[in-house]
């Protein structure tokens, strides 16, 4: 069970090895009761990967109750309706902004996708339209919810996307923060990268991040790619991360620097984690060309301003 790890009493990572590489695409299985809760699915290339695992899990049409989504890019939510139609009585809990992209994928989603992410959204397949009466549409900034006995609390952290909610499962004070506060790579040494795509939006983000730190989590599940202690700290580590990037990013467009690899040394040079997954090898191929992405977005919130 090489792809499944056993994170705490009742949560599991699920790899799915997406273009072969780990630690890129895993989604948070979670057990509460007798029912079972997915956090993110992944995209449609993962599906047969997941079903796989979730079988090996004895998980079933009968007891997936949830899906909570943290967000609708592809790498969360692209596998949701080729998934459900294998489990059709699960609902799935979404933000309501992202309702009409999971319903009808090809209007703007899957394009969007392409412009964003180039060979990565091919990659991942062609999301595949989901059903309206299977989700779950949160309406509001908070959300509550128990599954079973298990309680989560759900915060609306916009910034990465406009549409992203983060959730605390009560009991462990566990923040999944889907995308809302960085990537964690324990391949690259433990190194903590912005999730930052274009269209970013830093102050919404800043504020998530302190939204998020309002909750005292202990610990944070990040979407990509694992669950670390010391939820506090890095939190605000995060915050400054984005700070200094921030400043590096204009002083390199002041400088004339403006092409995304040029700007991607200088980050390295001042964050040291951000430039291990620069100078990482092939088989960090994805999350680098996320990690560039995350530069786009600066270059653009810059030029706005
Ligand atoms: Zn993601």
């Amino acid at each position: 069970m090489e792809n499944i790890r056993h994170l705490e009493e009742n949560i599991w990572q699920l790899d799915l090895k997406v273009d072969n590489e780990t630690e890129f695409v895993a989604p948070y299985l979670i057990k509460a009761g007798n029912s079972f809760i997915l956090v993110d699915i992944g995209p449609k290339v993962g599906i047969p990967e997941l079903e796989r695992q979730l079988q090996i899990m004895g998980v079933n049409q009968r007891n997936l109750k949830f899906i909570f989504l943290t967000h609708i890019h592809l790498d969360h939510s692209g596998g949701l309706g080729t998934l459900l139609k294998n489990f059709p009585d699960t609902e799935v809990i979404v933000h309501r902004r992202g309702v009409p992209h999971l319903i009808d994928p090809y209007k703007v989603l899957w394009q969007s996708s392409l412009d964003t992410l180039g060979w990565v959204a091919e990659m991942y397949q062609k999301p595949d339209p989901v059903s309206e009466d299977c989700l779950i549409a949160i309406q509001d900034k908070t959300f509550e919810i128990n599954v079973d006995g298990l309680e989560f609390q759900w915060i609306e952290t916009p910034g990465h996307a406009s549409h992203h909610f983060s959730f605390m499962m009560m009991d462990k004070k566990i923040m999944f923060s889907g995308d809302s506060a960085g990537m964690f790579i324990p391949g690259l040494n433990d190194a903590l990268v912005p999730t930052t795509p274009h269209p970013y939006r830093m102050s919404s983000g800043i504020e998530s991040l302190n939204a998020m730190i309002e909750y005292k989590p202990e610990k944070i599940a990040y979407a990509h790619h694992a669950i670390r202690p010391n939820a506090d700290l890095l939190l605000k580590k995060h915050i400054d991360q984005l700070e200094s990037w921030k400043l590096c990013v204009s002083d390199c467009l002041k400088k004339g620097i403006s092409e995304e690899e040029a700007i991607a040394k200088e980050i390295s040079g001042v964050d040291l984690e951000s430039g291990r997954l620069f100078s990482a090898s092939e088989d960090f191929g994805g999350l680098r060309k996320a990690l560039v992405g995350s530069i786009t977005g600066f270059v653009h919130l810059i030029n706005q301003e």
